[in-house]
């Protein structure tokens, strides 16, 4: 039973790997309204079968608006030296810290 339950969560997980790829592309082409669906449809696969979004997986999104993020077009990244962290500040002016 566990077994099974780990392997659903592998296919989910890659099913959001799948959605925030494609959000991405929707972006780059321009396609606000695509993009924000697939993160739609990718947060609510995370709460629905339980599954968390990886560090690299919550990098690729903001969760203030559900646009994913582009650095260069809706993203900058900072480096903070004093509290060794990189700073994604996106567009919505939300601001998110990964410890490196
Ligand atoms: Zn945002």
């Amino acid at each position: 039973m566990t077994e099974q339950k780990g392997s659903l969560r592998q296919i989910i997980s890659e099913r959001m790997d799948i959605l925030l790829a494609l959000s991405a592309a929707a972006l780059r082409k321009g396609d606000e309204k695509y993009a924000k669906r697939y993160i739609y449809l990718a947060k609510k696969l995370s709460t629905r079968y339980n599954c968390r979004f990886t560090k690299s997986q919550r990098a690729l999104f903001c969760k203030g608006c559900g646009m994913p993020a582009l650095i260069g077009k809706n993203t900058t990244v900072r480096l903070r030296k004093r509290s060794k962290s990189a700073e994604y500040a996106c567009a919505c002016g939300r601001v998110r810290r990964f410890k490196y």
